[in-house]
């Protein structure tokens, strides 16, 4: 899976590892009328092959090495599904999934090539498992591969037992295709719910007996527990990673306190680099470092425009993803068509940068970073704050005024005053006083639950400050 074989695949060359649908249905003596139908289990249920649905784009499928699987690269997250209008919450658990919605990005996924769906036993509450299986019941089920995770909780062994069959029944169907332990931050937490527990032999016993057919896990961890993960007796299956180019293309240093706070912290490039030691196949997740690769500032977008003007943020960061060696698939957790389309134009058929396309890439890295954001990825671990602030919506308010080089900068700039106003008016609407930056304690409650390693205190500090010295200066 080189990107040797992807620029052959892109070519329609036979490629081992990168072979688009169509090579593979003629590598299979399959012909193109009811192409998807074989490829991907396209045929609706009641259907003939011949289906008049419109030909599929050509979504490339890769070959998983350890099992032959063919899988397409794009796989479809089931994590941050549409809500109906008006009916979210606070929490994801608390909207309504606007199911029409996801059976139509379904359905077009499926269409186009997609057979990869990933689901989780805590996303929306429960309710992924449950539209996912809605959503796919009208397919065949030989022709779609299912991920499912075991959820990070206190639980015994009859516990997990009961978790697994509730997701079977949730998901209508007696097998998954590729199940992982949730999340695997420290190798005492990890031996403490899998090994002390048994729910590994279970979840083993599960395996032989074909209710999973592959099993491994996703991982937020330590070196340590990434290392004793490896260094178990078991035949992992798989492994889900965080993975992106910025992360990647920039090695970022946390702070000491935060190093302090949070152990030993792992690195992505040092995650991916031990794993390219292994024979486990890898998934990516957050390709997109939770959604802030979608979008860039405007003087990094400009350099990745002028290469590729019609190509969107995130295709770049797909396209970079997907191209890392030892990579299967790639997810991403969909919401509305547009990015579903998006995606679908990257990876039908999806072609791997180029080498000036990685320059490119490196020097929009190097404006990105050098820029003036918090790095959250406002994945909403690190709230609820003992005092209420809003964390994430704090970052999201600054970080979008950077984005669009609004900050409002020297009092003798010309435009001051108006950038003044509309960023204290903005940041009163968007996060409540009593959740703001000025009001956090600087208990530092929140560092050691951020993934990304963030030194939530300092920004806030400086964040209320700077807000602070914004309404002072009327
Ligand atoms: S450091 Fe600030 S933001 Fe973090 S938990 Fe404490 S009060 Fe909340
Ligand atoms: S945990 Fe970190 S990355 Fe996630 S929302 Fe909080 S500050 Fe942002």
């Amino acid at each position: 899976m080189d990107d040797k074989s992807a620029k052959q695949n892109a070519a329609n060359a036979e490629a081992p590892g990168r072979v688009s649908r169509r090579t593979f249905l003629k590598t299979a003596g399959i012909g193109v009328v009811g192409a998807a139908a074989i490829t991907t289990g396209l045929v609706k249920l009641g259907q003939q092959e011949e289906s008049d649905l419109p030909e599929p784009s050509e979504v490339t499928l890769r070959e998983n090495p350890k099992n032959g699987d063919m899988i397409s690269v794009l796989g479809f997250g089931f994590m941050r599904l549409p809500f109906l209008s008006g009916s979210s919450g606070p929490a994801p658990a608390n909207g309504i999934i606007d199911e029409a919605a996801v059976f139509r990005m379904v359905d077009r996924a499926i269409e186009s090539g997609v057979n990869y769906f990933d689901t989780a036993y805590v996303y929306h509450g429960g309710k992924s498992e449950v539209v996912l299986a809605r959503a796919l019941q009208r397919y065949r089920r030989d022709k779609i591969f299912i991920s499912d995770k075991m959820p990070r909780m206190e639980l015994d062994l009859a516990g997990a037992k009961e978790v697994f069959q509730t997701q079977l029944d949730r998901l209508q169907t007696d097998y998954i295709d590729y199940y992982m332990l949730h999340n695997q931050t420290t190798t005492e937490a990890y031996k403490a719910m899998y090994e002390e527990s048994g729910i590994l032999d279970y979840l083993l016993a599960e395996k032989e007996a074909g209710r999973i057919r592959n099993l491994g896990w996703s991982f937020h961890g330590d070196k340590e527990c990434l290392e004793y993960l490896l260094s178990r007796p078991v035949e992992w299956d798989m492994a889900l990673l965080q993975l992106n180019y910025h992360d990647l293309l920039h090695e970022y240093q946390a702070p000491p306190y935060v190093i302090a706070r949070t152990s030993q912290p792992s690195p992505p490039k040092w995650n991916y680099e031990r794993m390219m030691q292994t024979d486990i196949p890898l998934f990516v997740m957050e390709p997109l470092l939770g959604g802030r690769l979608g979008r860039l500032s405007r003087k990094a977008m400009a350099v990745l425009s002028q290469e590729k003007p019609r190509d969107s943020a995130a295709s770049w960061a797909f396209r970079y993803a997907a191209g890392l060696p030892h990579v299967v698939g790639v997810l991403s957790g969909m919401t509305y068509m547009e990015h579903l389309d998006d995606n679908l134009r990257t990876f039908g058929p999806y072609s791997p940068l180029s080498e000036q396309e990685m320059t490119v890439l490196q020097n929009a890295v190097a404006i990105f970073v050098s820029q003036d954001v918090v790095r959250c990825t406002y994945c909403n671990y690190c709230i609820p704050c003992p005092y209420g602030i809003d964390i994430p919506a704090v970052f999201a308010h600054f970080n979008r005024y950077v984005d669009d080089e609004q900050v409002p900068k020297g009092e003798r700039n010309a435009d001051y005053e108006q950038a003044r106003r509309a960023y204290l008016v903005g940041y009163d609407r968007s996060v409540a006083e009593l959740s703001q930056a000025q009001r956090c304690t600087g208990c530092g409650k929140c560092v050691k639950l951020c993934p990304q390693w963030i030194d939530i205190p300092a920004e806030m500090s400086r964040l209320g400050r700077f807000a602070e010295q914004l309404r002072n200066e009327v």
